[in-house]
């Protein structure tokens, strides 16, 4: 028997509670599934402009829909998916999904409006990588530019096997890279100008201690921190989102600091591909999409 509870939290008992190590198990055995049983799926959320309040492109954030567990997200099957080797066909199914999506919402008229896929370190070490990306682009009938690649650097990625030529073949296709969650993994601002990323993404732990229950001095120090991330990202000609927006609060504060791209609930949630085409014709007015 299986019982569901929240979104991303799944409990599982089968006459008796499952540890850790059952419950990731089980987990394994379904995903390897969920692909050809069409349970995965995967919804988009804006980042918009400060300037004009305009989405300009959409991240594709993928949801598995399992008959028993209801909707697992991906904080907890991205990394069975990487230990079970099943990121790379999954990520490319994502990307299909994403650039198919980003070629309708070009063909409604929103022809500068880019789509951004997260993509894991494997799949980055993976030599035929930027020849998947190529021929998919090709296939969607897009332009490099529609697209952007998310990495979170959660290992080191200095010096992996292949990833410097894949990070480069796809940087001369044209396509932008992101680098995510920054400052939480190991790319610091003293490496962004050896990086040949044009976003970067401020994790929404900072964004939280902006405001809400902290002490003065972690909200004084977060705040000195966006101030240097616009700083150096404005100095090298790098695009700043700020991810996890969820008060006016926070929006307000992080204008006052040079912010120029946000994202987060305030705007919109992640929502189903139906639902993009209208909110691309919207833009944000007192902070709110
Ligand atoms: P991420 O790339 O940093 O994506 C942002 C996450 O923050 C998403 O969670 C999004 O739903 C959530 N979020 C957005 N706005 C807010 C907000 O205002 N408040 C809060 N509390 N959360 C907000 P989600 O969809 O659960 O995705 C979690 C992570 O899973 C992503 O973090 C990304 O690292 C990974 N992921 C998602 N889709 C894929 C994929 O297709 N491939 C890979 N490799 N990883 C993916
Ligand atoms: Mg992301
Ligand atoms: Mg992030
Ligand atoms: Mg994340």
């Amino acid at each position: 028997a299986v019982k569901r509870s929240g979104k991303n939290g799944v409990r599982l008992y089968s006459g008796h509670l499952m540890d850790q190590d059952e419950r990731r198990q089980l987990l394994e055995r379904e995903l390897r599934h969920a692909q050809e049983r069409g349970q995965l799926y995967v919804e988009f959320q804006p980042i918009c402009t400060v300037s004009t309040g305009r989405p300009v492109c959409l991240e594709a954030l993928v949801r598995w829909r399992h008959p028993d567990f209801g909707v697992v997200g991906p904080d907890v099957f991205i990394s069975i998916a990487e230990d079970a080797g099943l990121i790379t066909s999954l990520g490319e199914w994502v990307l299909c999904e994403a650039l198919a999506a980003a070629a309708r919402w070009q063909s409604a008229g929103f022809a500068a409006v880019r789509v951004a896929v997260n993509v894991s370190p494997l799949q980055l070490m993976q030599p035929q990588f930027a020849q998947m990306v190529e021929r998919e682009l090709a296939r969607a009938g897009l332009p490099a530019s529609a697209l952007e690649l998310e990495v979170t650097e959660g290992i080191d990625l200095r010096g992996r096997l292949h990833v410097e030529r894949s990070v480069e073949t796809v940087r001369a296709l044209g396509v932008r890279l992101s680098l995510d969650d920054f400052g939480t993994g190991f790319a610091s601002l003293s490496r962004l100008n050896e990086l040949p990323v044009g976003v970067v993404k401020i994790d929404r732990v900072f964004v939280a201690d902006l405001t809400g229950v902290v002490d003065r001095p972690r909200r004084r120090y977060v705040r000195t921190l966006i101030s240097a991330m616009v700083t150096v990202t404005a100095t090298l000609g790098l695009e700043l989102v700020a991810e996890g927006v969820e008060t006016a609060e926070q929006y307000d504060e992080l204008v006052a600091l040079g912010c120029t791209h946000v994202q987060g609930y305030l705007f919109s949630r992640p929502v189903p591909e139906a639902e993009v085409i209208p909110l691309l014709g919207r833009n944000v007015q007192n902070g709110v999409l």
